[in-house]
């Protein structure tokens, strides 16, 4: 055991008991959704919205645990690595600067960050909410997406490029990774994967595949 885990013993991001960072339990419920396409692009996620990773994600944002970040960040490694995917870097859905404000960190940066470092891909900022835009919970798909027309744009001196994994936290509707998509389309690039820590059960706009 290495000294730093005997100082700060791991916990379990589903349940919070010592150990591990997901102990036996909890992993065994991190199944990883069958593979999906969202606008035609690869959805790759690390589990369903459900249980002890909906408990990590809730713990991860609203406590707020930034550095849970690293306990959520390598299910969804795995995940990426299985989906054989090429992808030339990482970005990640910005939050408006208010709510960044507000929680202290963005929650997919922080996500994307460790990916960027586990995988070796590199990390391209460039993403920003020009729009505040009101709370999507309660919305229906339709509504979520007119919430978010043109809520995003690449920002960035430098062009987002081709083959981007676009990295968030919970994917509901899709409607939040499709403007963002847009906006890095706009700007001359392309996304090659979604990359969310989890899925909503039920994703209307999801044609599996
Ligand atoms: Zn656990």
């Amino acid at each position: 055991m290495r000294l730093l885990d005997l100082l700060f013993p791991p916990r379990c991001g589903g349940c919070g008991d010592y150990g591990a960072a997901w102990c036996l339990a909890c992993a065994g419920t991190l199944q990883t959704p069958s593979a999906s396409t969202l606008a035609g692009i690869p959805l790759v996620a690390a589990g369903r919205f459900v249980g002890p990773l909906q408990e990590a994600i809730h713990r991860y944002k609203y406590r707020p645990r930034p550095q849970l970040a690293s306990v959520l960040a390598p299910p969804l490694g795995r995940a990426i690595l299985t989906a054989g995917l090429s992808l030339s870097a990482l970005t990640f859905v910005p939050l408006h600067p208010r709510r960044q404000h507000e929680r202290g960190f963005n929650q997919a940066e922080r996500l994307a960050a460790e990916l960027s470092s586990a995988l070796g891909i590199p990390l391209r900022r460039g993403l920003t909410r020009v729009r505040a835009t009101p709370a999507q919970v309660g919305l229906s798909q339709a509504e979520r997406r007119a919430n978010l027309a043109g809520a995003f744009r690449w920002t960035a001196s430098v062009p987002p490029g081709d083959r981007l994994g676009l990295v968030d936290d919970v994917c509901t509707t899709g409607a939040t990774l499709t403007a963002a998509a847009a906006a890095v389309a706009e700007a001359g690039g392309s996304i090659g994967a979604f990359l969310v820590l989890a899925v909503a059960q039920t994703l209307p706009a999801v044609a599996v595949t």
